[in-house]
Protein backbone atom coordinates (compact mmCIF):
# COMPACT_ATOMS: atom_id res chain seq x y z
CA UNK A 1 0.00 0.00 0.00
CA UNK A 2 1.55 3.31 -0.72
CA UNK A 3 1.16 6.10 1.92
CA UNK A 4 -1.42 8.47 1.00
CA UNK A 5 0.89 11.67 1.57
CA UNK A 6 2.32 10.28 -2.11
CA UNK A 7 -0.90 11.41 -3.48
CA UNK A 8 0.28 14.25 -6.49
CA UNK A 9 -0.49 18.12 -5.01
CA UNK A 10 -1.20 19.54 -7.96
CA UNK A 11 -3.01 16.51 -9.34
CA UNK A 12 -5.49 16.14 -6.74
CA UNK A 13 -5.79 19.72 -5.38
CA UNK A 14 -9.53 19.11 -5.75
CA UNK A 15 -9.35 15.78 -3.45
CA UNK A 16 -9.25 15.82 0.28
CA UNK A 17 -7.97 12.62 1.35
CA UNK A 18 -7.35 11.10 4.79
CA UNK A 19 -6.01 7.70 5.52
CA UNK A 20 -8.68 7.39 8.31
CA UNK A 21 -11.38 9.40 8.97
CA UNK A 22 -11.47 8.81 12.50
CA UNK A 23 -15.28 9.29 13.09
CA UNK A 24 -17.57 6.46 14.00
CA UNK A 25 -21.04 5.70 13.91
CA UNK A 26 -21.37 6.72 17.61
CA UNK A 27 -20.99 10.18 16.09
CA UNK A 28 -24.04 9.97 14.40
CA UNK A 29 -27.20 10.44 16.63
CA UNK A 30 -30.69 9.93 16.22
CA UNK A 31 -32.22 7.97 13.28
CA UNK A 32 -30.39 4.64 14.19
CA UNK A 33 -31.89 2.14 11.24
CA UNK A 34 -29.46 4.41 8.94
CA UNK A 35 -26.23 3.18 10.91
CA UNK A 36 -27.90 -0.51 11.00
CA UNK A 37 -28.50 -0.21 7.52
CA UNK A 38 -24.94 1.13 6.90
CA UNK A 39 -23.01 -0.79 9.33
CA UNK A 40 -23.57 -4.03 6.85
CA UNK A 41 -21.91 -2.12 4.22
CA UNK A 42 -19.18 -1.75 6.58
CA UNK A 43 -18.86 -5.32 7.20
CA UNK A 44 -18.40 -5.80 3.99
CA UNK A 45 -15.76 -3.54 3.36
CA UNK A 46 -14.19 -5.19 6.48
CA UNK A 47 -14.27 -8.30 4.78
CA UNK A 48 -16.10 -9.72 6.96
CA UNK A 49 -16.24 -13.74 6.29
CA UNK A 50 -19.82 -14.22 6.89
CA UNK A 51 -20.73 -12.09 4.72
CA UNK A 52 -18.61 -13.22 2.15
CA UNK A 53 -19.67 -16.92 2.38
CA UNK A 54 -23.49 -15.86 1.95
CA UNK A 55 -22.46 -13.84 -1.45
CA UNK A 56 -23.50 -10.92 -0.37
CA UNK A 57 -22.22 -8.19 -2.04
CA UNK A 58 -21.35 -4.27 -1.32
CA UNK A 59 -23.16 -1.91 -2.98
CA UNK A 60 -21.42 0.16 -5.88
CA UNK A 61 -22.86 3.28 -4.81
CA UNK A 62 -24.67 4.63 -1.96
CA UNK A 63 -27.03 7.94 -2.11
CA UNK A 64 -27.48 10.03 0.81
CA UNK A 65 -30.00 12.67 0.39
CA UNK A 66 -31.61 15.09 2.71
CA UNK A 67 -31.68 18.19 3.80
CA UNK A 68 -28.00 20.55 4.42
CA UNK A 69 -26.82 19.31 7.88
CA UNK A 70 -28.27 16.65 8.68
CA UNK A 71 -24.84 14.86 8.74
CA UNK A 72 -24.68 13.17 5.33
CA UNK A 73 -20.95 13.90 5.30
CA UNK A 74 -20.84 12.71 8.95
CA UNK A 75 -21.99 9.21 7.92
CA UNK A 76 -19.88 8.83 4.96
CA UNK A 77 -16.50 9.48 7.34
CA UNK A 78 -18.46 7.05 9.49
CA UNK A 79 -18.36 4.33 7.57
CA UNK A 80 -14.93 5.10 6.12
CA UNK A 81 -14.43 5.14 9.70
CA UNK A 82 -15.41 2.34 10.77
CA UNK A 83 -14.19 0.32 7.93
CA UNK A 84 -10.49 1.75 8.43
CA UNK A 85 -10.62 2.56 4.81
CA UNK A 86 -9.34 5.68 3.18
CA UNK A 87 -11.69 8.07 2.27
CA UNK A 88 -11.62 10.40 -0.47
CA UNK A 89 -13.93 13.50 -0.79
CA UNK A 90 -14.70 16.21 -3.75
CA UNK A 91 -17.63 18.41 -3.93
CA UNK A 92 -20.08 18.04 -6.97
CA UNK A 93 -19.22 21.57 -7.96
CA UNK A 94 -15.45 21.10 -7.93
CA UNK A 95 -16.02 19.98 -11.45
CA UNK A 96 -17.91 21.69 -13.34
CA UNK A 97 -15.50 24.79 -14.43
CA UNK A 98 -15.63 26.45 -17.49
CA UNK A 99 -12.47 24.40 -19.54
CA UNK A 100 -13.33 21.78 -21.69
CA UNK A 101 -12.64 18.31 -20.59
CA UNK A 102 -11.81 19.33 -16.73
CA UNK A 103 -14.81 17.51 -15.64
CA UNK A 104 -14.06 14.42 -17.08
CA UNK A 105 -10.78 14.29 -16.07
CA UNK A 106 -11.46 15.41 -12.46
CA UNK A 107 -13.48 12.18 -12.19
CA UNK A 108 -10.72 10.08 -13.55
CA UNK A 109 -8.12 11.95 -11.20
CA UNK A 110 -10.51 11.13 -8.46
CA UNK A 111 -11.14 7.15 -9.27
CA UNK A 112 -7.89 6.57 -10.20
CA UNK A 113 -6.62 7.71 -6.54
CA UNK A 114 -8.92 6.04 -4.64
CA UNK A 115 -8.75 2.41 -6.71
CA UNK A 116 -4.95 2.37 -5.90
CA UNK A 117 -5.57 2.64 -2.05
CA UNK A 118 -8.93 0.53 -2.38
CA UNK A 119 -10.62 -0.69 -0.30
CA UNK A 120 -11.08 2.72 -0.32
CA UNK A 121 -14.52 5.35 -0.34
CA UNK A 122 -15.23 8.23 -2.54
CA UNK A 123 -17.63 10.45 -1.49
CA UNK A 124 -19.21 13.50 -3.83
CA UNK A 125 -20.50 15.80 -1.38
CA UNK A 126 -23.68 18.15 -3.64
CA UNK A 127 -23.70 15.48 -6.32
CA UNK A 128 -26.53 17.11 -8.00
CA UNK A 129 -23.93 19.90 -9.60
CA UNK A 130 -22.58 17.07 -11.55
CA UNK A 131 -25.22 14.34 -11.74
CA UNK A 132 -28.34 16.68 -12.41
CA UNK A 133 -30.63 15.12 -15.51
CA UNK A 134 -29.16 15.81 -18.82
CA UNK A 135 -31.11 17.84 -21.61
CA UNK A 136 -32.82 19.17 -18.39
CA UNK A 137 -32.67 23.15 -17.98
CA UNK A 138 -28.70 24.28 -18.12
CA UNK A 139 -28.17 26.42 -14.65
CA UNK A 140 -25.32 28.25 -14.23
CA UNK A 141 -24.17 26.70 -17.33
CA UNK A 142 -21.41 24.55 -18.19
CA UNK A 143 -23.88 21.77 -19.48
CA UNK A 144 -21.80 20.11 -21.92
CA UNK A 145 -18.77 20.11 -19.48
CA UNK A 146 -20.57 19.00 -16.63
CA UNK A 147 -22.62 15.75 -19.04
CA UNK A 148 -19.16 14.86 -19.89
CA UNK A 149 -18.51 14.52 -16.02
CA UNK A 150 -21.57 12.82 -15.52
CA UNK A 151 -20.83 10.53 -18.56
CA UNK A 152 -17.53 9.63 -16.90
CA UNK A 153 -18.88 8.75 -13.13
CA UNK A 154 -21.33 6.10 -15.37
CA UNK A 155 -18.17 5.07 -16.79
CA UNK A 156 -15.63 5.01 -13.94
CA UNK A 157 -18.97 2.75 -11.86
CA UNK A 158 -19.47 0.81 -14.73
CA UNK A 159 -15.99 -0.30 -15.00
CA UNK A 160 -15.13 -1.84 -11.65
CA UNK A 161 -16.02 -5.24 -10.71
CA UNK A 162 -17.98 -5.75 -7.42
CA UNK A 163 -15.42 -7.47 -5.16
CA UNK A 164 -14.43 -7.10 -1.27
CA UNK A 165 -11.38 -4.76 -2.55
CA UNK A 166 -13.43 -2.54 -3.82
CA UNK A 167 -14.23 1.16 -4.23
CA UNK A 168 -17.57 2.55 -2.90
CA UNK A 169 -18.47 5.98 -4.13
CA UNK A 170 -20.86 7.52 -1.58
CA UNK A 171 -22.63 10.87 -2.89
CA UNK A 172 -25.04 13.29 -1.12
CA UNK A 173 -27.54 15.66 -2.56
CA UNK A 174 -30.36 17.47 -1.07
CA UNK A 175 -32.03 17.36 -4.45
CA UNK A 176 -32.27 13.94 -5.84
CA UNK A 177 -35.07 15.53 -8.08
CA UNK A 178 -32.99 16.93 -10.17
CA UNK A 179 -30.60 13.57 -10.23
CA UNK A 180 -30.14 12.07 -13.63
CA UNK A 181 -32.49 8.81 -13.28
CA UNK A 182 -29.13 6.78 -15.08
CA UNK A 183 -27.01 7.48 -11.93
CA UNK A 184 -29.60 5.99 -10.06
CA UNK A 185 -29.76 2.22 -11.77
CA UNK A 186 -28.60 -0.82 -10.71
CA UNK A 187 -25.00 -1.26 -10.59
CA UNK A 188 -24.80 2.20 -9.53
CA UNK A 189 -26.15 4.17 -6.70
CA UNK A 190 -28.35 1.11 -6.06
CA UNK A 191 -28.88 2.10 -2.47
CA UNK A 192 -30.17 5.24 -1.20
CA UNK A 193 -30.71 6.60 2.29
CA UNK A 194 -32.59 9.18 3.55
CA UNK A 195 -31.38 10.92 5.93
CA UNK A 196 -33.85 13.27 7.58
CA UNK A 197 -35.01 15.92 10.35
CA UNK A 198 -33.96 14.30 13.67
CA UNK A 199 -37.44 13.53 15.98
CA UNK A 200 -37.76 14.79 19.28
CA UNK A 201 -35.31 11.80 20.68
CA UNK A 202 -33.07 12.01 17.91
CA UNK A 203 -32.13 15.54 18.66
CA UNK A 204 -31.60 14.76 22.43
CA UNK A 205 -29.48 12.06 20.84
CA UNK A 206 -27.82 14.24 18.94
CA UNK A 207 -27.20 16.78 21.60
CA UNK A 208 -25.66 14.24 24.03
CA UNK A 209 -22.97 13.35 21.49
CA UNK A 210 -22.48 16.95 21.04
CA UNK A 211 -22.42 17.42 24.85
CA UNK A 212 -19.87 14.61 25.66
CA UNK A 213 -16.82 17.53 26.11
CA UNK A 214 -18.76 19.57 27.43
CA UNK A 215 -19.26 20.80 31.51
CA UNK A 216 -22.36 20.23 33.27
CA UNK A 217 -23.64 20.37 37.14
CA UNK A 218 -23.94 16.46 36.70
CA UNK A 219 -25.61 13.92 34.43
CA UNK A 220 -29.14 14.20 35.65
CA UNK A 221 -28.92 18.02 34.88
CA UNK A 222 -27.48 17.66 31.60
CA UNK A 223 -30.23 14.95 30.83
CA UNK A 224 -33.03 17.80 31.73
CA UNK A 225 -31.48 20.63 30.18
CA UNK A 226 -31.00 18.53 26.82
CA UNK A 227 -34.66 17.22 26.80
CA UNK A 228 -35.54 21.02 26.96
CA UNK A 229 -33.81 22.14 24.40
CA UNK A 230 -34.79 18.55 22.01
CA UNK A 231 -38.60 19.55 23.03
CA UNK A 232 -37.65 23.48 21.48
CA UNK A 233 -35.70 22.32 18.15
CA UNK A 234 -38.38 21.36 16.04
CA UNK A 235 -37.10 21.39 12.44
CA UNK A 236 -33.60 21.65 13.59
CA UNK A 237 -31.21 20.26 11.73
CA UNK A 238 -28.01 18.12 13.57
CA UNK A 239 -25.68 21.12 12.52
CA UNK A 240 -27.99 23.25 14.24
CA UNK A 241 -27.48 21.89 17.38
CA UNK A 242 -24.57 21.10 17.42
CA UNK A 243 -24.26 24.96 17.08
CA UNK A 244 -26.66 25.64 20.26
CA UNK A 245 -24.12 23.24 22.41
CA UNK A 246 -20.95 25.42 20.79
CA UNK A 247 -22.50 29.06 21.43
CA UNK A 248 -23.91 27.64 25.27
CA UNK A 249 -20.38 27.02 25.68
CA UNK A 250 -18.95 30.18 24.58
CA UNK A 251 -21.50 32.16 26.88
CA UNK A 252 -20.56 30.31 29.84
CA UNK A 253 -16.84 30.30 29.43
CA UNK A 254 -17.58 34.34 28.82
CA UNK A 255 -19.51 34.59 32.08
CA UNK A 256 -16.60 32.98 33.71
CA UNK A 257 -18.94 30.07 34.74
CA UNK A 258 -17.77 26.56 35.29
CA UNK A 259 -21.01 25.07 34.50
CA UNK A 260 -23.57 25.29 31.08
CA UNK A 261 -27.04 26.37 32.65
CA UNK A 262 -30.50 27.03 31.79
CA UNK A 263 -29.86 30.07 30.89
CA UNK A 264 -26.72 30.07 28.11
CA UNK A 265 -28.36 27.22 26.81
CA UNK A 266 -31.72 29.02 26.07
CA UNK A 267 -29.51 32.45 25.22
CA UNK A 268 -27.48 29.90 22.40
CA UNK A 269 -31.39 28.63 21.55
CA UNK A 270 -32.54 32.46 21.00
CA UNK A 271 -29.37 32.63 19.08
CA UNK A 272 -29.13 30.13 16.71
CA UNK A 273 -33.14 30.78 15.89
CA UNK A 274 -32.37 34.13 15.36
CA UNK A 275 -30.29 33.12 11.72
CA UNK A 276 -34.47 32.99 11.02
CA UNK A 277 -36.21 34.79 13.58
CA UNK A 278 -35.12 37.65 14.71
CA UNK A 279 -37.63 37.47 17.77
CA UNK A 280 -37.91 41.84 17.28
CA UNK A 281 -41.30 42.61 18.91
CA UNK A 282 -41.11 45.80 17.74
CA UNK A 283 -42.23 46.53 13.94
CA UNK A 284 -40.04 49.94 14.04
CA UNK A 285 -37.21 47.86 13.84
CA UNK A 286 -37.95 45.91 11.01
CA UNK A 287 -36.18 47.22 7.87
CA UNK A 288 -38.74 48.61 5.39
CA UNK A 289 -38.45 45.67 2.63
CA UNK A 290 -38.73 42.94 5.30
CA UNK A 291 -42.10 44.54 6.38
CA UNK A 292 -43.44 44.43 2.73
CA UNK A 293 -42.10 40.70 2.43
CA UNK A 294 -43.47 40.05 5.55
CA UNK A 295 -46.98 41.66 5.16
CA UNK A 296 -47.66 39.56 1.37
CA UNK A 297 -46.79 36.70 2.94
CA UNK A 298 -49.36 37.12 5.62
CA UNK A 299 -51.85 38.42 3.00
CA UNK A 300 -51.09 35.45 1.08
CA UNK A 301 -51.42 33.21 3.64
CA UNK A 302 -54.89 35.24 4.77
CA UNK A 303 -56.58 34.61 1.34
CA UNK A 304 -55.54 31.23 0.69
CA UNK A 305 -56.97 30.30 4.15
CA UNK A 306 -60.08 32.42 2.84
CA UNK A 307 -60.27 30.28 -0.33
CA UNK A 308 -59.29 26.80 0.66
CA UNK A 309 -59.95 26.83 4.15
CA UNK A 310 -59.18 24.33 6.75
CA UNK A 311 -62.79 23.48 8.40
CA UNK A 312 -61.20 22.19 11.50
CA UNK A 313 -58.74 25.02 12.09
CA UNK A 314 -60.45 28.98 11.60
CA UNK A 315 -57.84 31.45 11.35
CA UNK A 316 -57.63 34.00 13.95
CA UNK A 317 -55.45 36.98 13.48
CA UNK A 318 -51.88 37.49 12.12
CA UNK A 319 -49.60 40.63 12.13
CA UNK A 320 -46.34 41.35 11.07
CA UNK A 321 -44.53 42.83 14.53
CA UNK A 322 -42.14 39.67 14.93
CA UNK A 323 -40.09 38.30 11.56
CA UNK A 324 -40.34 34.08 11.97
CA UNK A 325 -39.69 31.68 9.23
CA UNK A 326 -43.34 30.69 9.78
CA UNK A 327 -45.82 33.10 9.13
CA UNK A 328 -47.74 34.93 11.57
CA UNK A 329 -51.65 33.54 11.20
CA UNK A 330 -52.79 32.56 14.03
CA UNK A 331 -55.59 29.59 14.68
CA UNK A 332 -57.97 28.05 16.47
CA UNK A 333 -57.75 25.05 18.23
CA UNK A 334 -58.42 22.18 16.23
CA UNK A 335 -62.34 22.12 17.05
CA UNK A 336 -64.41 18.63 16.72
CA UNK A 337 -63.38 15.40 15.26
CA UNK A 338 -60.92 15.37 13.08
CA UNK A 339 -61.58 13.50 9.80
CA UNK A 340 -59.32 14.65 6.46
CA UNK A 341 -60.53 13.54 3.03
CA UNK A 342 -57.30 13.41 0.58
CA UNK A 343 -58.82 16.43 -0.51
CA UNK A 344 -57.83 18.26 2.56
CA UNK A 345 -54.59 17.21 1.89
CA UNK A 346 -54.58 18.31 -1.18
CA UNK A 347 -55.77 22.01 0.16
CA UNK A 348 -52.81 22.10 2.92
CA UNK A 349 -50.20 21.66 0.57
CA UNK A 350 -51.70 24.62 -1.85
CA UNK A 351 -52.06 26.57 1.60
CA UNK A 352 -48.44 25.70 2.60
CA UNK A 353 -47.43 27.26 -1.34
CA UNK A 354 -48.30 30.38 -0.30
CA UNK A 355 -45.30 31.94 1.31
CA UNK A 356 -43.15 30.84 -1.95
CA UNK A 357 -45.52 31.70 -4.13
CA UNK A 358 -46.42 35.29 -3.19
CA UNK A 359 -43.07 35.90 -2.91
CA UNK A 360 -42.24 34.55 -6.40
CA UNK A 361 -44.92 36.81 -7.85
CA UNK A 362 -44.23 40.11 -5.88
CA UNK A 363 -40.27 40.01 -5.74
CA UNK A 364 -39.35 37.35 -8.47
CA UNK A 365 -37.76 34.07 -8.62
CA UNK A 366 -34.09 35.31 -8.12
CA UNK A 367 -35.24 37.71 -5.83
CA UNK A 368 -36.91 35.90 -3.08
CA UNK A 369 -35.96 35.77 0.43
CA UNK A 370 -35.44 33.01 3.25
CA UNK A 371 -39.32 33.58 4.78
CA UNK A 372 -40.70 31.66 2.39
CA UNK A 373 -38.04 28.81 2.30
CA UNK A 374 -39.60 27.12 5.33
CA UNK A 375 -43.06 27.10 3.45
CA UNK A 376 -41.21 24.87 0.48
CA UNK A 377 -40.39 22.30 3.10
CA UNK A 378 -43.58 22.30 5.25
CA UNK A 379 -45.28 21.43 1.25
CA UNK A 380 -43.20 18.84 0.60
CA UNK A 381 -43.68 17.22 3.96
CA UNK A 382 -47.29 16.95 3.64
CA UNK A 383 -46.55 16.01 -0.10
CA UNK A 384 -44.63 13.21 0.66
CA UNK A 385 -47.22 11.87 3.92
CA UNK A 386 -50.07 12.06 1.70
CA UNK A 387 -47.89 9.76 -1.01
CA UNK A 388 -45.99 7.64 1.69
CA UNK A 389 -48.93 6.68 5.03
CA UNK A 390 -52.28 7.62 3.47
CA UNK A 391 -52.31 5.15 0.70
CA UNK A 392 -55.01 7.81 -1.26
CA UNK A 393 -52.76 7.96 -4.14
CA UNK A 394 -51.60 6.51 -7.24
CA UNK A 395 -48.13 5.62 -5.27
CA UNK A 396 -50.08 2.19 -3.85
CA UNK A 397 -51.77 0.92 -0.90
CA UNK A 398 -48.99 0.57 1.44
CA UNK A 399 -48.17 2.56 4.57
CA UNK A 400 -44.27 3.40 4.74
CA UNK A 401 -42.61 4.55 7.44
CA UNK A 402 -40.01 6.34 5.73
CA UNK A 403 -38.64 7.29 2.72
CA UNK A 404 -35.86 5.09 3.42
CA UNK A 405 -38.14 1.68 3.54
CA UNK A 406 -37.92 2.15 -0.13
CA UNK A 407 -36.25 0.43 -2.88
CA UNK A 408 -35.02 2.74 -5.27
CA UNK A 409 -37.16 2.22 -8.07
CA UNK A 410 -39.97 3.09 -5.56
CA UNK A 411 -37.61 5.96 -4.32
CA UNK A 412 -37.63 7.25 -7.59
CA UNK A 413 -41.44 6.68 -8.31
CA UNK A 414 -42.04 8.71 -5.02
CA UNK A 415 -40.25 11.53 -5.72
CA UNK A 416 -41.73 11.72 -9.54
CA UNK A 417 -45.28 11.91 -7.58
CA UNK A 418 -44.34 14.54 -4.97
CA UNK A 419 -43.16 16.09 -7.70
CA UNK A 420 -45.94 16.15 -9.76
CA UNK A 421 -48.15 16.98 -6.43
CA UNK A 422 -45.99 19.98 -5.36
CA UNK A 423 -45.97 21.30 -9.51
CA UNK A 424 -50.23 21.46 -8.85
CA UNK A 425 -50.15 22.60 -5.74
CA UNK A 426 -47.85 25.65 -6.65
CA UNK A 427 -50.03 25.97 -9.94
CA UNK A 428 -53.08 26.48 -8.07
CA UNK A 429 -51.54 28.34 -5.44
CA UNK A 430 -50.30 31.30 -7.97
CA UNK A 431 -53.71 30.85 -9.56
CA UNK A 432 -55.83 31.45 -6.92
CA UNK A 433 -53.33 34.43 -5.66
CA UNK A 434 -53.61 35.74 -9.04
CA UNK A 435 -57.70 35.83 -8.65
CA UNK A 436 -57.41 37.32 -5.59
CA UNK A 437 -54.56 39.58 -6.39
CA UNK A 438 -56.72 42.58 -5.20
CA UNK A 439 -57.69 41.08 -1.75
CA UNK A 440 -53.70 40.28 -1.29
CA UNK A 441 -52.93 44.08 -1.95
CA UNK A 442 -56.05 45.54 -0.06
CA UNK A 443 -54.92 42.92 3.53
CA UNK A 444 -50.83 43.68 2.35
CA UNK A 445 -51.96 47.50 2.88
CA UNK A 446 -53.84 47.19 6.06
CA UNK A 447 -50.61 44.85 8.05
CA UNK A 448 -48.21 48.04 6.48
CA UNK A 449 -50.64 50.47 8.50
CA UNK A 450 -51.78 49.27 11.15
CA UNK A 451 -49.25 45.88 11.83
CA UNK A 452 -51.92 43.36 12.35
CA UNK A 453 -55.48 42.21 11.28
CA UNK A 454 -58.41 40.20 12.43
CA UNK A 455 -60.08 37.22 10.71
CA UNK A 456 -63.38 39.34 10.49
CA UNK A 457 -61.66 42.00 8.52
CA UNK A 458 -59.80 39.00 6.54
CA UNK A 459 -62.85 37.28 5.74
CA UNK A 460 -64.64 40.95 4.49
CA UNK A 461 -62.05 41.82 2.29
CA UNK A 462 -62.04 38.10 0.83
CA UNK A 463 -65.42 38.17 0.08
CA UNK A 464 -65.95 41.39 -1.37
CA UNK A 465 -62.88 41.34 -3.63
CA UNK A 466 -63.32 41.35 -7.62
CA UNK A 467 -61.96 38.37 -8.87
CA UNK A 468 -59.70 38.03 -11.75
CA UNK A 469 -60.75 34.84 -13.58
CA UNK A 470 -58.22 32.70 -14.07
CA UNK A 471 -57.96 29.10 -16.29
CA UNK A 472 -58.47 25.64 -14.08
CA UNK A 473 -55.56 23.89 -12.44
CA UNK A 474 -55.95 20.13 -12.30
CA UNK A 475 -53.97 17.76 -10.12
P1 LIG B 1 -24.50 17.41 5.64
O1 LIG B 1 -23.38 16.69 4.97
O2 LIG B 1 -25.77 16.59 5.65
O3 LIG B 1 -24.74 18.79 5.15
P2 LIG B 1 -22.77 17.38 7.92
O4 LIG B 1 -22.42 15.94 8.01
O5 LIG B 1 -21.78 18.27 7.27
O6 LIG B 1 -24.16 17.55 7.18
O7 LIG B 1 -23.14 17.90 9.38
C1 LIG B 1 -22.44 18.96 9.99
C2 LIG B 1 -22.17 18.66 11.43
O8 LIG B 1 -23.38 18.62 12.16
C3 LIG B 1 -21.55 17.29 11.64
O9 LIG B 1 -20.17 17.34 11.49
C4 LIG B 1 -21.98 16.99 13.06
O10 LIG B 1 -21.11 17.58 13.98
C5 LIG B 1 -23.32 17.65 13.18
N1 LIG B 1 -24.39 16.66 12.96
C6 LIG B 1 -25.30 16.67 11.96
N2 LIG B 1 -26.15 15.63 12.08
C7 LIG B 1 -25.78 14.94 13.17
C8 LIG B 1 -26.25 13.75 13.84
N3 LIG B 1 -27.31 13.08 13.39
N4 LIG B 1 -25.61 13.33 14.95
C9 LIG B 1 -24.55 14.02 15.43
N5 LIG B 1 -24.06 15.14 14.86
C10 LIG B 1 -24.65 15.61 13.75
Amino acid sequence: RRALGSLGKSRAKFISAEETTGVTFDDFAGQEYIKRELQEIVRILKNDEEFQNKGIYCPKGVLLHGPPGTGKTLLAKAIAGEAGVPFFAANGTDFVEMFVGVAASRVKDLFASARSFAPSIIFIDEIDAIGSKRGGPDIGGGGAEREQGLLQILTEMDGFKVSTSQVLVIGATNRLDILDPALLRKGRFDKIVRVGLPSKDGRFAILKVHARNKYFRSEEEKDVLLQEIAELTEDFTGAELQNILNEAGILTARKDLDYIGQEELLEALKRQKGTFETGQEDSTDIPEELKLRLAYREAAVAVLACHLPDPYCPIIETDIKSIRSQPNMRYAEISGRVFSRKNDYLNAIVRACAPRVIEEQMFGIDNMCWISSKATLDASRLAEFLILQTGMTAFGKAYYRNQSDLVPNLATKLEALRDEYMRFAVEKCASVLREYHSAVETITDILLEKGEIKAEEIWDIYKKAPQIPQPAVSP
